[in-house]
C-alpha cells in the first residue's frame, strides 16, 4: 500500500537511456504534470477538467511541435485516475531521433503516465477508503468485539463445544426448525475484469474463458433440479455491465421459469442500484456481496486491478442491493488474508450496522478460507487459519447471530463439515462444480475458481445431516 499523503508531489523517471521524467505536483486540489526529456521547453499544454463524473481535454501546442499528443493523452489518464483537474506540459526534445528511438519514447513516456495513473488512483481509493462514514462507524465498535473474539479463539474446541453445543442446537432447532438447506453454486461465466490474485477468475489468469449461453444455463439448472436441488446460488466473475446484467437477469427468469428450481441467490459482484434492481426484479431471492476482507493494507494488497480496487465502493455494495429490493444478504470474508479476529470483528460490526439500518433484512455469512487456485498463481496467504480456528470463527458468528443464515461450503473437507453439522450450519453445498457448464461437460471441469475439498454427491450430504439428527431440505 503506497502512503497517500507522500505523493503531493512526486517525479517518476524512465529507466532507460533516455531518461524521460513525469512530475506530479499538487496545486491545491488540482494536479500539474510535467513530461520532459532532453531539451527541456514548452510543446504542448493540456487542460483535463473532472465534471459530471467524466473527464474533458483540451489541448494547445506551439508552433512546430508535436507533443500535442503525450500532453493530451496524459491529462486525460491522469484526471480520470485522480478525479482531479489535470494541467499537463510535455516537451521533449533530442536532436537527430532515428524511428526505432521515437518508438522508445513513445513507450517510455506510456510506461510513466500509467505508473502515473496507478499512483493517483490509488490515492484516490485509499483516501475514500480512508474517509468512508460507513467504515469509521464500523471501526468504532470493533475492537471490544475482537478482544472477545480473541479469548474466543485462544479457548480449547472442545470447552467451547461443551460450554455451547447444547444452546446453540437448541436454538437452532427453534429459529430454523433443525433443516439444513442444500444447495448448489451454478458459474454462469469465469469472465472476470477485476484481478483479485487469490482467484483462479482473475483477469490475468491465462485460459480459455466461458460464458454459458441462457439456454446452456436453463439445461445446467434442470441437471441440478433432477438431482433434487430447488435452491441455487448463480455465480460470475464481475462484469459489471448493464449488458453483462440483463444477461443474467434473462437468464435468471428462464430458470425460474423452466425448470423446478425456486430459489436464486446471485453472486455477481458490486453492481450499481440499477442493476440490482432488475436482478431483483428478475426473480432473484437474495444477493450475496462479500468484502473479502475488511483491513485496507491487504485489501489494496490482493486487489490488483479492476473496480473492486475501490474498497469503499464495495462496502457501500451491499446497501446498494438492499435499496433495490434485496432483503436476503450474504456477508463474507476469505480466511487467510488479514488477522482472523479483527476481520470477524469488522465482519461482525458491518451485519450489526446493516441489521440497525434495516432490521427487516435476512443475513447470511460464508467464511471462505483461502484455497489453492491453479498452478500460475504465486499467491500465499499471509495468515493461515488452521481447521480449529476455522471452525471456532463459525460458532462465534453463530453465536453472535443465532438467526443468521451460516453457510458450509465445499472449500472444506468431509471431516471439518461433519464436525460443524450439529453447530448451527443451516446452508451447506453439495456436489459442486465451480467451472462453468461443469455439471454437464467433464471438459469445462478444468477452469475451476477454486478447488473443491469434499467432493460428496447430494445424497452423501443429504444422509450425513440426518445422521447428525437434522433435516435436509432442498427449498
Ligand atoms: S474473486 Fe470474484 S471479482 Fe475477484 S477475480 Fe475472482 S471472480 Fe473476479
Amino acid at each position: 500500500m503506497i502512503d497517500v499523503d507522500k505523493i503531493n508531489s512526486r517525479t517518476l523517471e524512465s529507466k532507460d537511456y533516455w531518461k524521460i521524467t513525469c512530475q506530479l505536483e499538487s496545486v491545491g486540489p488540482d494536479l500539474l504534470c510535467r513530461i520532459h526529456g532532453g531539451d527541456h521547453h514548452l510543446g504542448a499544454v493540456s487542460r483535463s477538467q473532472w465534471l459530471d463524473h467524466q473527464a474533458t481535454t483540451e489541448c494547445l501546442v506551439m508552433e512546430g511541435h508535436r507533443e500535442d499528443q503525450i500532453a493530451l493523452h496524459t491529462a486525460h489518464k491522469l484526471c480520470r485516475a485522480s478525479h482531479r483537474n489535470v494541467v499537463c506540459l510535455a516537451g521533449i526534445h533530442f536532436d537527430d531521433l532515428e524511428p526505432e528511438s521515437i518508438k522508445e519514447i513513445s513507450s517510455s513516456v506510456a510506461s510513466l503516465v500509467r505508473q502515473a495513473a496507478r499512483l493517483l488512483e490509488d490515492q484516490r481509493l485509499q483516501q475514500a477508503a480512508k474517509s468512508s462514514k460507513f467504515l469509521q462507524q464500523m471501526e468504532e465498535g470493533t475492537a471490544k468485539v475482537a478482544a472477545e473474539c480473541e479469548d474466543f479463539l485462544a479457548t480449547p474446541w472442545e470447552t467451547l463445544v461443551t460450554q455451547n453445543a447444547s444452546s446453540v442446537t437448541e436454538a437452532f432447532a427453534r429459529q430454523f426448525n433443525g433443516q439444513i438447506r442444500v444447495f448448489a453454486p451454478l458459474y454462469l461465466s469465469n469472465v472476470c475484469l477485476n484481478n483479485c490474485v487469490y482467484c483462479g477468475f482473475r483477469m490475468n489468469a491465462k485460459f480459455k474463458r466461458t460464458t454459458l449461453d441462457v439456454e446452456q444455463a436453463v439445461c445446467e439448472a434442470r441437471t441440478l433440479a433432477e438431482q433434487g436441488y430447488r435452491t441455487l446460488d448463480l455465480v460470475t466473475g464481475e462484469v459489471p455491465t448493464d449488458r453483462f446484467v440483463e444477461y443474467v437477469a434473462k437468464t435468471t427468469e428462464k430458470i425460474l421459469d423452466r425448470t423446478d428450481i425456486q430459489h436464486l441467490n446471485l453472486n455477481l459482484g458490486s453492481l450499481t442500484t440499477d442493476q440490482y434492481r432488475r436482478l431483483r426484479t428478475a426473480g432473484a431471492t437474495g444477493y450475496h456481496l462479500y468484502q473479502e476482507t475488511y483491513d485496507p493494507r491487504a485489501y489494496f494488497r490482493v486487489h490488483d486491478g479492476g473496480q473492486k480496487r475501490d474498497m469503499a465502493r464495495r462496502l457501500a455494495g451491499l446497501h446498494r442491493a438492499i435499496d433495490a429490493g434485496f432483503e436476503t444478504v450474504g456477508l463474507g470474508i476469505l480466511l487467510g488474508l488479514s488477522c482472523l479476529n479483527v476481520e470477524l470483528a469488522r465482519l461482525i460490526r458491518h451485519a450489526t450496522l446493516l441489521h440497525q439500518d434495516f432490521p427487516h433484512l435476512r443475513l447470511g455469512f460464508s467464511l471462505p478460507r483461502i484455497r489453492e487456485v491453479d498452478l500460475e498463481c504465486s499467491f500465499v496467504a499471509e495468515t493461515e487459519v488452521s481447521d480449529t480456528e476455522f471452525m471456532k470463527a463459525m460458532l462465534f458468528l453463530r453465536m453472535k447471530f443465532p438467526k443468521a443464515n451460516l453457510t458450509l461450503t465445499t472449500r472444506e473437507n468431509q471431516q471439518i463439515r461433519d464436525v460443524l453439522l450439529p453447530l448451527g450450519i443451516s446452508k451447506m453445498s453439495a456436489g459442486v462444480s465451480t467451472s462453468p457448464g461443469g455439471y454437464m461437460d467433464v471438459h469445462q471441469r478444468e477452469t475451476k475458481q477454486f478447488m473443491v475439498s469434499d467432493k460428496r454427491s447430494l445424497k452423501e450430504v443429504a444422509k450425513a445431516i440426518e445422521r447428525a439428527n437434522w433435516i435436509a431440505t432442498y427449498e
